[in-house]
């Protein structure tokens, strides 16, 4: 089996804001126990910057004392304007209004766009609603910084939503696997 991540991504704020917003969240997470600084950061075991903390299950309330060693089980703070994508289960991105289903290539040549420039708004071909890409659910995201959990239980939707909001005002979480 192999790795399975949760991942917070903000889809609203630029590059600097960006960067204000992950040291704020560093500071909070580090603050609240859920995570500790890594010593051996880069380590095959344990490759992320953060590991579960003495409070991770405030976060995730299903982490128990053994859990914290596992292998590969960090958090990572991603500051990159980046793709994301839910993997898990792999749907096509639906239309919330009427169930139309977005065709993945036409979902495919609205990548470089939006991770090149602004997000793209896409027109039903159901219902005619207009919405930004990143509204369908299932589609891609881009967001300049991310939260990446390996391995953790699953979070908590109070955390989740404290999380999100500290991050910026448009959020998602997206679970990916590798
Ligand atoms: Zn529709």
């Amino acid at each position: 089996m192999g790795d399975e991540c949760v991942t917070v991504v903000e889809m609203s704020i630029g590059p600097l804001e960006a960067a204000d917003r992950a040291d704020a969240v560093i500071r909070w997470l580090l603050d609240s126990g859920v995570v500790v600084s890594n010593p051996l950061r880069g380590s095959t075991w344990q490759p992320s910057g953060y590991l579960p903390g003495p409070r991770a299950s405030d976060a995730a309330p299903g982490f128990s004392d053994t859990d914290y060693t596992l292998a590969n089980n960090g958090v990572d703070i991603l500051v990159e304007r980046e793709l994301y994508r839910d993997t898990s289960p792999h749907e096509a991105p639906a239309c919330p209004d009427c169930g139309y289903e977005l065709a993945e290539a036409t979902l495919e040549g609205l990548i470089r766009p939006w991770l090149d420039g602004t997000e793209p708004r896409v027109t039903c071909g159901g219902c005619a609603a207009v919405r930004p890409l990143g509204e369908w659910p299932d589609g891609y995201l881009v967001g300049e910084l991310a939260v990446r959990f390996n391995n953790w239980p699953s979070l908590s939707p109070a955390f989740l939503a404290d999380l999100g909001a500290r991050m910026g005002p448009r959020w998602r979480a997206v679970r990916e696997q590798y």
